[in-house]
């Protein structure tokens, strides 16, 4: 017989997945002998078993949660639903990662009218027994029954009208009375039937309550945010009450044993005299701060700040605490390891290294990598942003906070700029040509597109944050509006600001504040890189991304996408002559333009990487991206070129693709025109000799896109070679290169063994290779993957975090036919999932050599590495 509920007695700490994180603390607490009321554990597998049997708590489970509750009777010697010694319960949420009010509580569970009636008289004080009881009939009503409390909530502040009462503890044990009375009558009227008096019965709506609040929208949302799995579900905790709003020694607080804003080493928290817990986060008054309960309590405070000590020793960790005083008696709700900011989260780890706590290994687990986003870019200030109000949602594309004016084009952001406006680009989606606008903004938030779309990648290279695929909103960009759901319109100029971390859109100004990097960050990296094997490379396209890579700890270059190099405006005329070229001549005329900027670019990039590899990939995108759009761009550019606007129009027509992702792009150009490959191996290899003139050793790694067929490979491989080989005899001197491909179609992966006969290294482009596994656009998936979520297919977006049974065995397989035939050969990934803590995970156990992401999330990516690795010799 599977044993679905456990008594605090039973559990310990490492019960988590079972017991949940608040029960197992409490389980672990009372195992400490620290003063803990009594209570037991519904597990989270009978959470699962009541989603498996629809939505019903099976007779089995009911019967051992009887069988405790007589346990939890004997223990404390009362009696539930006893007149003269009634016991009364908390039923609470604990899941086994911490989703802080996501989920329902009740307390108070065991009143009715003769029990509430006779515990004003056991008590002695009538004031006590109603208030609770009025309390536990609004909380009924809300949670299990889903009642709005704001009919309860009401009622109460006419009461107090009436009354003349400020606080609710200003009412009188008669005031309360009647509100608890009133309640029951409101109840009723909502609910067509009296309130349920048998606390059996409650107690089994209260706990189907909270597994059924397991799947509300908020902790649905939370758990997509956090990556917690839906199939984790929640434990309930059955808990004996105690109570802080006895009188006024009586209080409950929450408490941390160090700030978890700052990190400094200072019991933070606060408290209220003569409440319940659910007071203090409500707001009703305003809470003590904890330092003065050492005057009120003394002896209290002492025995608190002794336990809180107790516990961070104990779990070596920031402890967030709740607690209750009942009659001058301290009581521990919880202990959980206290959530805090990124700075708090480096300044406790080190701190814990240096006070002896911790090993450096144990800090570097402490720290959630994506926490770290934190400290590069833009945050909102805190008070700002609780009062703002969210207009839409949106994916969290890339991390950091944005404030300003919108404008619907890339140019009146540039314009915008000069008039030194804050200002957010809003597209439909981007488009290459929107770059410098995108550059020039404070946030972008596009419409449509994904994870990996151009705004999403763009954005992420340039650390600016970006709220993609927002389809929450409707765009006109003809007359500049943005509208919402609810019909509140923004036209250009008005204020919005983004949250790239959440994916949240406000309608109003915030203002934000620069992230502050102090002396911890360094420190607590530089442990990161003792630790970690994998190598992190960037995904950098402009000398200035390569720098600030270099500062975040890149090891070296593992993506240049070449064609973001060609979009200025003065490139991008001389490319759309070549590709509109009718004869090579012409072609090749055009490319001669290009190549000294390409030159010069290829040169600061390997300066900046200062001898680290660098990794450059040729032309990758579909050629209508570079087409021009308007009339007036293709009159200059077919005088330029001496031919008719309508034939011109002609041509550019005929480059245009249905399915573009899957089209002209990658090796397949270069396979059209071997003119392109040819000039960009010049201008690399040229670089590279003036360069490692310079003293700078540079080993160009030369990377061939989109190969599905090693005899693409042979072809493009010629051309390069050839010309690289004659530009280092003419130059006279000897420099090595590297030539190899980007594993991205399912086929290279498959026939990897052919394709690394011929190419020295591997990259594995996951954006690609997702796209084409899944046979998923990268561009419109967004549109579709929203339902997937909803409806339970997918947890998490495979653009986003490695699909590891199916696009994560491709890799597996292709890095070890790879090896088989070149056993020493490189091997990265470079698509968006290099930089996601799960899949550098994957990497790492998989013995890739690197990883690339871009720029801003070089940090993560280097304390994912070293978790990997510190996991997986604890594996081992
Ligand atoms: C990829 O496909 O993963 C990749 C890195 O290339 P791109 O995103 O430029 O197609
Ligand atoms: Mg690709």
């Amino acid at each position: 017989m599977t044993k679905y509920v456990y008594s605090f007695k039973e559990g310990n700490r490492d019960m988590k997945n079972l017991l949940g994180g608040k029960g197992a603390n409490l389980a672990e607490m009372t195992g400490l002998g620290l003063p803990v009321p009594s209570g037991f554990t519904v597990t989270t597998e009978a959470c699962n078993k009541y989603y498996e049997e629809n939505e019903k708590i099976s007779n089995e489970i009911i019967e051992q949660i009887f069988e405790q509750l007589t346990y939890l009777e004997i223990t404390t010697g009362k009696k539930f639903g006893d007149i003269n010694n009634p016991l009364l319960v908390s039923v609470r949420s604990g899941a086994r990662a911490s989703m802080p009010g996501m989920m329902d509580t009740v307390l108070n569970l065991g009143l009715n009218d003769e029990v509430a009636e006779s515990f004003a008289k056991t008590t002695n004080n009538k004031r006590f027994a109603y208030d609770s009881y009025r309390r536990f009939i609004q909380m009924y009503a809300d949670v299990v029954k889903g009642y709005p409390k704001s009919s309860f909530e009401r009622l109460l502040d006419k009461i107090k009208e009436e009354k003349g009462a400020k606080y609710d503890t200003d009412l009188t044990e008669e005031d309360m009375y009647e509100v608890a009375l009133k309640f029951k009558e409101v109840y009723k009227g909502i609910a067509g039937e009296d309130f349920p008096e048998e606390p059996k019965k409650q107690l089994i709506e209260a706990i189907t309550a909270v597994f059924r609040s397991w799947n509300n929208e908020r902790a649905n949302i939370y758990r997509k945010m956090n990556d917690i799995p839906s199939s984790w579900g929640t434990a309930v905790n059955v808990q004996e009450m105690v109570y802080g709003n006895r009188g006024n020694n009586c209080g409950t607080g929450v408490a941390f044993t160090r700030n978890p804003s700052t990190g400094e080493n200072k019991l933070y928290g606060e408290y209220l005299i003569n409440a319940q817990g659910e007071d203090v986060v409500a707001g009703i008054r305003t809470p003590e701060l904890i330092s003065t309960l050492e005057e009120v309590m003394p002896e209290v405070f002492k025995q608190f700040n002794e336990i809180a000590s107790i516990l961070e020793n104990h779990y070596k960790d920031m402890q967030d605490m709740e607690f209750t005083i009942e009659n001058g008696k301290l009581f521990m709700l919880q202990t959980r390891n206290g959530k805090r900011t990124a700075a708090a989260a480096l300044k406790i780890a080190v701190d814990l290294v240096n006070e002896g706590k911790i090993t450096k290994e144990e800090a570097l687990l402490k720290v959630e990598p994506r926490q770290l986003d934190q400290l590069l870019h833009p945050n909102f200030e805190k008070e700002s942003l609780e009062n703002a109000k969210i207009i839409a949602k949106g994916l969290a594309a890339s991390p950091g906070a944005g404030c300003g004016k919108i404008y619907f084009s890339a140019e009146d952001i540039s314009l915008a700029k000069e008039r030194n406006e804050k200002t957010i680009l809003v597209r439909l989606e981007t488009s290459p040509e929107d770059i410098q606008g995108m550059s020039d903004a404070n946030g972008i938030l596009t419409i449509r597109g994904g994870m990996t779309s151009h705004a999403a990648v763009v954005a992420r290279g340039m650390g600016r944050c970006c709220v993609s695929g927002c389809g929450d909103l409707k765009i006109n960009e003809e007359l500049k509006t943005l509208t919402t759901k609810e019909n509140q319109v923004f036209k250009e100029g008005d204020y919005i600001s983004i949250d790239g971390t959440t994916g949240y859109v406000y309608g109003e100004e915030i203002k934000t504040v620069e992230p502050e990097i102090t002396g911890y960050f360094s420190t607590f990296m530089s442990w990161a890189d003792e630790v970690k094997r994998l190598k992190i490379r960037t995904n950098a396209d402009t000398p200035k991304d390569a720098k600030t890579a270099r500062k975040f700890g890149a090891e070296g270059i593992g993506l240049c996408r070449t064609e973001h190099m060609f979009f200025e405006e003065k490139r991008i005329f001389a490319f759309r002559q070549m590709i509109t070229s009718e004869t090579i001549l012409q072609r090749e005329k055009a490319l001669q333009s290009i190549l000294p900027y390409q030159k010069q670019d290829f040169e600061e990039l390997f300066r900046a990487m200062e001898g680290y590899p660098v990794v450059i990939r040729y032309l990758d995108p579909p050629l209508h991206e570079f087409l021009p759009h308007t009339d007036e761009e293709i009159e200059e550019l077919s005088a330029s070129l001496n031919i008719s606007f309508d034939s011109l129009k002609n041509r550019i027509d005929s480059l245009k693709e249905f399915n573009p992702m899957m089209g002209h792009r990658g090796c397949r150009l270069s396979i059209t025109y071997p003119e392109i490959a040819a000039m960009q191996t010049r201008a690399v290899i040229e670089a590279a000799i003036n360069v490692n003139k310079e003293g700078i050793k540079v080993t160009p790694e030369i990377m061939i896109p989109l190969v599905g067929d090693v005899k693409e490979l042979i072809y493009v491989k010629s051309i390069v070679v050839n010309e690289a080989d004659r530009i280092i005899k003419e130059a006279n001197i000897e420099m090595e290169y590297k030539i190899g491909t980007m594993i991205e179609v399912p086929r290279a992966a498959i026939t990897a063994e052919e394709i690394a006969k011929e190419a020295e290294f591997f990259s594995f482009g996951t954006n690609d290779l997702t796209q084409m596994t899944y046979g998923f656009s990268r561009d419109d998936a967004s549109k579709f993957l929203n339902d997937y979520y909803d409806k339970k297919i997918f947890e998490n977006d495979p653009f986003a975090k490695i699909d590891v049974t199916g696009v994560g065995e491709l890799i597996k397989m292709a890095a070890q036919k790879g090896r088989s035939v070149r056993p020493n050969m490189s091997l990265g990934i470079c698509g968006e999932h290099g930089g996601e803590p799960s899949s550098v995970e994957f990497c790492n156990m998989i013995g890739l050599d690197y990883v690339s992401c871009s720029p801003y999330r070089v940090p993560i990516a280097r304390l994912a590495a070293a978790q990997a690795q510190i996991r997986s010799m604890e594996n081992k």
